[in-house]
């Protein structure tokens, strides 16, 4: 989720990028190691009509794959998903998935020989009247026709849909009963934006906050937590990303701890004048950790659709990490 400051502009290498969690999820085709292969996506792919190989899928198949797992009248109405860079008839044989299209992230792309990348982050969410190769974004435009790699962002249609970004997030904390905190406009009733339920049994939030340390890639910043360390805890409302915007769904779900990214000092602070009964506890994650839980259930998802239909497409975890903080200072 990331209602506003989504500058996703390229981030520089960070010395870190070890997510510590697993980075591939090997779909239909057979694991070929990373070889380099730049330029391999044929810009210039076959025309219609014309017979690709056998179990050869294009992005344009990839795409209703995506549609189906992800639709696009799930995404919010200020949100721009969908396809961004790339011939819908050109073959895909490799897709990575990321969190940020950054530069270092389209190099691994490029380096590996993905013709496609599918990031959660737009790259050009705000309208641009340039993408001359002097700026950051008209650099990665230019990286990925250059080197013939689509791009497709799955975005809050990712957030919103089940198996999505939030709904990954609750079934590795093994909540139960989970419901949206707000229900898509137009979708079913479990899809939606943030998600709560119920811990099978009641934890302590100093309990709670290390499994939610446990769950999430190393990053630099860690877990931030606001509450008592000893408060029972029992049901937990979530919004993978930015979810500082859901505080009033967050109180009427009666949960006893919100956990999402990018808590900002006021939304935060006004949160815990108003709690009741000291709750909800709050609990503040890397947006880019809280996201990426969901790039290995994506990339299955898409493997399993992709591999029914008989088409050999082997798909990827970027290892790049993409949180933009490198280290954190703590008194004691
Ligand atoms: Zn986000």
């Amino acid at each position: 989720m990331e209602p506003e400051n989504n500058d996703v502009s390229a981030q520089p290498a960070g010395p870190g990028g070890a997510t510590g969690s697993p980075g591939s999820a090997e779909a239909g085709g057979t694991e070929a190691g990373a070889e380099a292969a730049e330029g391999t996506g044929p810009v210039d792919a076959a025309a219609p009509g014309e017979s690709p190989e056998e179990a050869a899928a294009t992005l344009g198949t990839i795409m209703l794959a995506v549609e189906e797992l992800w639709p696009e009248s799930l995404a919010e109405q200020w949100d721009e998903v969908g396809l961004v860079a790339g011939h819908p008839n050109a073959p895909v044989g490799r897709i990575l998935f990321a969190v940020d299209p950054t530069l270092e992230v389209i190099e691994e792309a490029v380096a590996w020989g993905a013709e496609l990348l599918i990031t959660h982050h737009p790259l050009l969410l705000k309208g641009v009247t340039s993408v001359a190769a002097n700026t950051p974004k008209g650099k990665a435009v230019h990286r990925l026709i250059e080197s013939g790699t689509a791009l497709l962002t799955v975005h809050t249609n990712g957030d919103s849909a089940v198996g999505g970004v939030s709904d990954v997030l609750a079934d590795a904390l093994g909540l139960q009963d989970v419901m949206p905190l707000t229900p898509a406009a137009n979708g079913l009733p479990e899809e939606g934006i943030g998600r709560v339920g119920d811990l099978a049994e009641v934890q302590t939030l100093g309990e709670f906050a290390a499994k939610v340390f446990g769950i999430l890639p190393s990053v630099a910043g860690g877990v931030r937590v606001s509450g008592d360390r000893d408060g029972l805890v029992r049901r937990v409302a979530l919004c993978g990303g930015a979810g500082d915007s859901l505080f009033n769904e967050v109180r009427a779900s009666n949960a006893d701890v919100y956990l999402t990214a990018d808590l900002r000092h006021h939304p935060a602070s006004e949160a815990r004048e108003a709690a009741v009964n000291d709750r909800p506890y709050l609990i503040d994650v890397s947006h880019f950790a809280s996201e990426w839980l969901w790039l290995p259930a994506a990339a299955e998802a898409l493997g399993n659709v992709l591999g029914d239909q008989g088409h050999d497409v082997e798909i990827r975890v970027s290892t790049t990490n993409s949180d933009p903080w490198d280290f954190i200072l703590t008194p004691g």
